[in-house]
């Protein structure tokens, strides 16, 4: 570090904190780019390395020469020789909002005094490579590094299908005699997935990003491997001993070349050439790719600030429908003598941009794992964390599915873990990190009693993953959630009765089980403190509140629903609307339906044999017939009334739903649908009749427009009920 006279007239406290800061960023670059491990989340990096920026831009004197905002980032590990890169590369400067890239796009115009033409381009989750090419073939692939001198890992290049190793003669010119590329050595979102997979079966931490198992995969020494193979291979006498060594040596070169095969390449950059000239980068493209090195077909160039912003916002919505990760966008100055005019800094080119987008992968503290016991008894492991921002909203909690699925994490409790919430998909524990551990953690142990209600907790049966509390009837966890779910909207759609009117009813003890549910009178609700208010003046005695009032009107409502919905009340297991419906409409009444042998069952479409089996093990159940009974005497209608409460409005229409849609969830909406004779589909096809886009709708909605399938949104989703198709179709603008 420089020496402290340098820093002379800065405040202490300030020295202080960028030392930390420099130190924890280094730390940090260590981890990630030599070890493919970061301890931190890009967030919390990022968040380090702007502190550090404005204390720099407060205090220049301390932008000495080993700060690390004046570096690249990487450094070559001793791993693989050195290369030399022809040209210097960079790293990118991050807009985080929109007033940060309207910071950049006037310092740009300052420079070249016009707002010039933009090539957009998507910031992929990888890492950057220098290719470089002689007479057309492959000579050296070698990483960053450092922005100078990288690692050569051209051995390992020839197992990547998508790195050229000779160039492609082209119509546009000959092939040159020089060229040095820059791109991105990524792999597609599945083969991520797939390999945290093996990586935490082998107890070995996840990696955080596709970008840190892209380096992971591409900095593995395959020739030492290969060799060492061989060597194996050659000793005269191998023995037990040395068959087990070839077999284990075998099988990890295959790992690693099968790896290697699944890496894929986007060039986005020029560096040294000699053989052809461009004005612009987007042309250079066109060359790179008729000599075969493959280009993104995503970029654009674009002549406005407002297409940039466009090009922005769209792949803000429209992240998760390229096959790989992107964290951002890149804008670039798409002429090559503006870029030169406008020049670089020692870390970044002034002439380009990274737009990030929000974090999807963060880190957080894994407080606790408790356990949560559904109405169907199923008990869940879940996670509780220490509150963290992730795809624009809060997380605290996280589904661990069950004990198998917490051992196959290696999830400790007290363990720093990675989480990740894409889109609106729902948050999942990565896993931990390993290296952060400090000993105090400890492994969750599956509870052997039922936390509600104390039975013994077991598979229901043999080589079930999930435990169960075979309590069904009386486990008051079990009770609270089928007397809300009776309420669900998917369900009787009962407003007002949820999780905690539920417990209010049973604490009171108004309800046994959910059968004494339509029994109630509505004085009754004044026997318990959460449906009653105190008196007004002149009124005499107690009162129901509004809400209760309200809820008591609903449940009278349910009575009328349809028998479709009453058998999802029932909280029969699997059986959802669809086969519900399939149902109803076979058997007409709950009685045919109770007495139906387990074959007629199965025979009804959309039934199949577990459907059938459980349905009919449902009825066989004493205490499930006393429910049906109750139902029946309080009023509820167990025969179908098709056509009367029913409503056709969207017979024959085929409805794919993506995205998240306010007030209702995924099943709910579907519950709406079929509840109006429409049939809800999970792919888009030239079949499909409508698609409801909700927020953070996925490729789905990429489909129907190429299918030409119309595309409404929330407003045309409430149309679609009410209305119909049609009046959905006219909310399209
Ligand atoms: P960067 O990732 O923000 O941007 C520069 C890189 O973007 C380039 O080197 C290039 O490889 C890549 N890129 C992708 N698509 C591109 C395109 N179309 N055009 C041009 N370049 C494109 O910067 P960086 O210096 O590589 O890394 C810094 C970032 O890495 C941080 O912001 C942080 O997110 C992450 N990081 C995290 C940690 C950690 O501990 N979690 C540590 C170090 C770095």
């Amino acid at each position: 570090m420089a020496g402290d006279d340098m820093f002379s007239g800065v405040p202490r406290a300030e020295l202080a904190r960028w030392i930390e800061l420099a130190e924890a960023i280094n730390q940090a670059r260590t981890d990630y780019y030599q070890h493919d491990k970061p301890t931190l989340s890009d967030n919390e990096y990022d968040t380090y390395f702007r502190e550090l920026l404005t204390l720099e831009q407060d205090w220049p004197q301390l932008q000495s020469g080993d700060s690390p905002t004046l570096s690249v980032g990487g450094r070559s590990s001793e791993m693989f020789n050195a290369v030399e890169h022809l040209q210097r590369m960079y790293s990118l400067d991050n807009a985080f909002t929109s007033e940060e890239l309207d910071g950049w796009l006037s310092r740009v115009e300052r420079g070249i005094s016009h707002v010039p033409e933009f090539l957009c381009e998507l910031k992929i989750d990888g890492l950057a490579v220098d290719a470089v090419y002689v007479d057309g073939n492959l000579s050296s692939l070698a990483t960053r590094g450092d922005g100078r001198v990288g690692e050569d890992v051209t051995y390992n290049a020839h197992f990547i299908p998508a790195v050229p190793a000779v160039l492609r003669p082209s119509k546009k010119g000959a092939i040159p005699s020089l060229l040095e590329v820059r791109g991105e050595i990524f792999l597609p979102l599945s083969t991520f997935l797939q390999i945290n997979e093996e990586q935490l079966a082998q107890g070995l931490s996840p990696y955080a990003n596709p970008r840190n198992a892209a380096a992971g995969t591409l900095r593995q020494r395959v020739d030492r491997r290969q060799d060492e193979l061989r060597l194996a291979e050659q000793s005269p006498t191998p023995g037990e001993r040395g068959a087990a060594k070839i077999a284990r040596l075998r099988a990890e070169l295959d790992l690693s070349i099968s790896r290697l095969n699944g890496l894929d390449l986007t060039v986005h950059g020029i560096g040294a050439v000699d053989g052809f000239e461009i004005k612009r980068q987007s042309q250079g493209y066109e060359i790179l790719k008729a000599l075969g090195l493959p280009v993104s077909n995503l970029a654009r160039v674009e002549k406005s600030i407002e297409g940039v912003r466009e090009f922005i916002d769209y792949f803000g919505v429209h992240r998760h429908d390229v096959e790989h990760e992107i964290d951002g966008v890149v804008i670039k100055v798409d002429d090559l003598a503006l870029q030169v005019q406008l020049g670089e800094t020692a870390r970044a080119p002034r002439w380009a941009i990274a737009y990030k987008y929000p974090p999807e992968v963060v880190r957080t503290r894994l407080l606790d794992i408790q356990v949560n016991v559904g109405r169907t008894g199923r008990v869940t492991p879940f996670a509780v964390m220490d509150p963290v921002k992730v795809a624009g909203s809060t997380v605290t909690m996280a589904t661990l599915h069950n004990a198998f699925e917490v051992e196959r994490k290696g999830v400790l409790i007290g363990d720093m873990v990675f989480l990740r919430k894409a889109g609106d998909v729902i948050p999942e524990i990565l896993g931990p990190v390993v290296e952060a551990r400090t000993g105090s953690e400890r492994p969750f142990v599956m509870p052997t009693r039922c936390p509600a209600c104390g039975s013994k907790l077991g598979p229901a049966k043999e080589g079930d993953k999930d435990y169960r509390c075979p309590n069904a009837r009386t486990c008051p966890a079990q009770l609270r959630e089928r007397l809300s779910h009776v309420a669900a909207r998917g369900a009787l759609d009962i407003e007002g009765l949820g999780e905690k009117a539920a417990s209010a009813l049973l604490d009171c003890g108004l309800v046994e089980d959910e059968g004494d549910l339509f029994l109630l009178a509505e004085n009754d609700l004044l026997g318990c403190e959460f449906f009653r208010r105190e008196p007004a003046k002149g009124e005499d005695g107690p009162q129901l509140t509004e809400n209760a009032k309200s809820m008591w009107a609903q449940v009278q409502l349910a009575k009328t629903r349809p028998l479709w919905r009453v058998l999802v009340a029932l909280s029969i297991r699997h059986v959802g609307p669809t086969a519900a419906q399939s149902l109803a409409h076979a058997f007409g009444n709950i009685d045919a339906i109770a007495e139906a042998g387990v074959i007629e069952l199965a025979e009804v479409e959309g039934v199949g044999e577990t459907i059938a089996l459980s349905v009919h093990e449902w009825f066989r159940e004493p205490w499930h017939q006393m429910v049906v009974a109750k139902w029946h005497a309080g009023g509820v209608q167990l025969v179908d009334q098709a056509g009367e409460s029913v409503s056709t409005e969207l017979t024959g229409l085929v409805v794919v739903i993506t995205g998240s849609l306010a007030g209702y969830t995924r099943e709910s909406a579907a519950a709406a649908v079929i509840g109006r004779g429409g049939k809800v589909s999970g792919s888009v096809s030239a079949k499909t009749s409508v698609v409801v886009a909700g927020e953070n709708s996925g490729s789905k909605f990429d489909k129907a427009v190429t299918l030409g399938v119309p595309v409404v949104g929330p407003a045309g989703f409430e149309a679609l009920l009410a209305k119909g198709l049609d009046a959905a179709l006219t909310t399209i603008k």
